[in-house]
């Protein structure tokens, strides 16, 4: 594929993400079930390196007991980690998870801070987990959130060739135009899980192979 400009690459960015939105309508709305800006953050630090139908599962007995930042910041790891226990490295996410609460409280008065900045000074949050957050609990697109789905993708389309989320997230930002930025992880999550899945993507009947340079080669 010969090499393109910045305004051809945006063209076909712009064109990706207007064929799959009728596809996968919701916008910003973050695909984990949660209640409040709390409850949300926690889902997401949770998520790493699991699925959301996993995350979903354990989320309603633990904010059950722990609904909210006091609750849970006077938790014992052991306790938490019970129940989030189907899920993978549930020692350090329990862990985590309780240092989250036990920050909000002590910098923050246990509510959800809402800039980046504060976010991700929290233990474990990461700008992917900021980005959904700020997008889907507080209406505010600072950012993409680039997880696992959205990073394939993007490095499949040939929007990035970069090899960690935060340089890649970096390339997106200046290919997407804004006004896209809060729908791009929901719609690729979607997409990815769909067609352009990690190790068998559908190509064949994938609705953007017309603008993917890797059709039929990933
Ligand atoms: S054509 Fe294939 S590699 Fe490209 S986006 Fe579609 S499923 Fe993914």
């Amino acid at each position: 594929m010969p090499r393109e400009s910045l305004a051809v690459k945006r063209r076909r960015a712009v064109a990706v993400l207007d064929r799959l939105a009728p596809l996968y309508p919701g916008g910003e709305q973050a695909l984990l079930e949660y209640h409040d800006p709390f409850t949300l953050l926690i889902a997401v630090l949770l998520s790493a390196q699991t699925t959301d139908a996993a995350v979903n599962k354990v989320t309603p007995e633990l904010f059950r007991r722990w609904p909210r930042a006091q609750e849970l910041a006077s938790a014992s790891t052991g306790e938490v980690a019970e129940v989030i226990h189907s899920l993978g490295f549930y020692n350090t996410k329990a862990k985590n998870s309780i240092l989250c609460a036990q920050k909000l409280l002590a910098d923050f008065g246990g509510v959800v801070p809402q800039t980046m900045e504060e976010l991700t000074s929290l233990p474990g949050v990461g700008r992917k987990t900021a980005n959904i957050v700020l997008n889907s609990a507080f209406g505010h697109a600072v950012g993409i959130a680039v997880d696992t789905h959205v990073f394939r993708i993007a490095t499949r389309l040939r929007l990035t060739s970069a090899s960690e989320p935060v340089k890649a997230e970096r390339d997106l930002l200046r290919i997407i135009p804004q006004s896209y930025w809060s729908t791009v992880n929901r719609s690729w999550v979607l997409f990815g899980r769909e067609y352009c899945s990690a190790r068998r993507p559908h190509c064949a009947a994938c609705p953007t192979n017309d603008l993917c340079p890797s059709a039929g080669k990933a």
